[in-house]
């Protein structure tokens, strides 16, 4: 059985993780928190880690009082985070919520931990710096992004050089059909109301804005190594085709499956094998109709900047993802409107500084100018 470092434990992909770990008995070797100690006090008390973190710092304190009856060791900061992600276990599921996750990954690449991967902000901001460390490590690095894993799914057996074209599935998110007019202003409640997949705060924003399926774009970019242009995005509103490939033959072959994140995450865990537990089984005849319409791009304009950006290249999707991050900040704290996501979005794409050959401190370099200026701009 494999040993496991779970980053992020305390979020929505964090705790289905450890709901795969408890039914399948992983043994879990470290657990990583942002600031959530409750939580993750309960979750070191049942796994019993011989490690655990949380980044920030008043709380590890905290935490260290709390658990000084076990042998749990408490660690801090980015440093603790990515000293667990480096030490004991086998593969590392990085559930940490946007670029925060980047030097965790680079860290468990480092370490030689196989990646099983649901952090798209790490391949967004340093996709060409992780896929360089995963080559020199020959380390292994897995998608866990219920897209990216059905790409992955329907790529086994095919030839190398076969990949032609990805078919990128988007649910549409809660404001599927409306006009920018009906966006004006639509509450953060409203944007938080996602119909198919219940996640964290700020990828559900991203889904109701479709930054996510730009990022998801970007993503694949890095993944399977094909340019934006051959990257056709679909919203199906089912959710039912997860993604899908299509080959030099015209094969058109894809992943379908009821949404259930618990799916991509333990195939991650266990491939090239199969869980033996049974998800929720599809039932096409009570699905009925899959449809399929292409993402309205006058609407949500996160999607083409994110095209954009990775047209661009080097630094331009650090940008357009660090705006976002703050941006998607300031409309759940209420202080901006949810169309100007987009427009901060443009404005740091227009403004990036960009070089072709980069680092990872250029990488936050240009994540804080990008926040910067999102923060000046209201
Ligand atoms: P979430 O907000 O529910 O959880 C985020 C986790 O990261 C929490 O445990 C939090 O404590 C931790 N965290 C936050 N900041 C941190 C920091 N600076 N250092 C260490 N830990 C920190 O988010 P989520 O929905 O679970 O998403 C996590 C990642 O997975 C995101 O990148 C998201 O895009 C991706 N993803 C999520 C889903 C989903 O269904 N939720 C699907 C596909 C991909
Ligand atoms: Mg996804």
């Amino acid at each position: 059985m494999k040993s496991l470092i779970i980053l992020g434990s305390t979020g929505s992909i964090g705790t289905q993780s450890l709901d795969i770990c408890r039914r399948d008995g992983y043994k879990v070797c470290g657990l990583v928190a942002g600031s959530n100690i409750e939580l993750l006090e309960k979750q070191a008390r049942e796994f019993k880690p011989s490690k655990v973190a949380v980044f920030n710092e008043e709380k590890a304190k905290e935490l260290k009082i709390k658990l000084n009856d076990t042998d749990i060791k408490v660690l801090s900061g980015v440093d603790g985070v990515c000293e667990v992600a480096s030490g004991e276990g086998e593969m590392v599921i990085n559930a940490i919520v946007g670029i925060a996750g980047l030097r965790p990954t680079l860290a468990a690449i480092d370490a030689c931990k196989t990646i099983a991967l649901a952090n798209k902000e790490t391949l967004v901001t340093g996709g060409e710096i992780v896929n360089r460390k995963l080559k020199e490590k020959g380390v292994k690095l897995l998608p866990v992004d219920s897209e990216h894993s059905a790409i992955f799914q329907s790529l086994q057996g095919a030839p190398e050089n076969s990949l032609i074209k990805i078919l990128l599935t988007a649910s549409g998110g809660p404001f599927f059909n409306k006009t920018r007019k009906d966006l004006e202003n639509v509450t953060v409640k409203e944007a938080l109301n996602h119909p198919n997949w219940s996640m964290g705060a700020k990828i559900t924003i991203d889904s109701a804005t479709l930054m996510n399926k730009g990022l998801e774009v970007i993503e694949a970019v890095h993944l399977f190594g094909v340019p934006a242009d051959n990257i056709e995005v679909l919203v199906h509103r089912q959710s039912i085709i997860h993604s899908g490939v299509e080959l030099s033959d015209g094969a058109v072959i894809a992943q379908l499956g009821t949404p259930d994140m618990k799916l991509p995450i333990a195939y991650a865990l266990t491939y090239p094998e199969r869980s033996e537990t049974a998800f929720e089984k599809l039932d096409l005849f009570k699905v009925g109709t899959l449809t399929f319409e292409k993402p309205d791009t006058d609407t949500f304009r996160c999607l083409p900047l994110c095209i954009k950006a990775i047209n661009e290249g080097g630094l331009a999707p650090t940008a357009v993802n660090g705006a976002n991050e703050e941006a998607v900040r300031l409309f759940l704290d209420g202080k901006i409107k949810f169309l100007q996501i987009a427009d901060l979005v443009e404005k740091a794409l227009i403004n990036v500084n960009n070089k072709k050959d980069f680092s990872v401190e250029d990488i936050f370099e240009t994540d804080k100018l990008a926040r910067q200026l999102v923060r000046n701009s209201i």
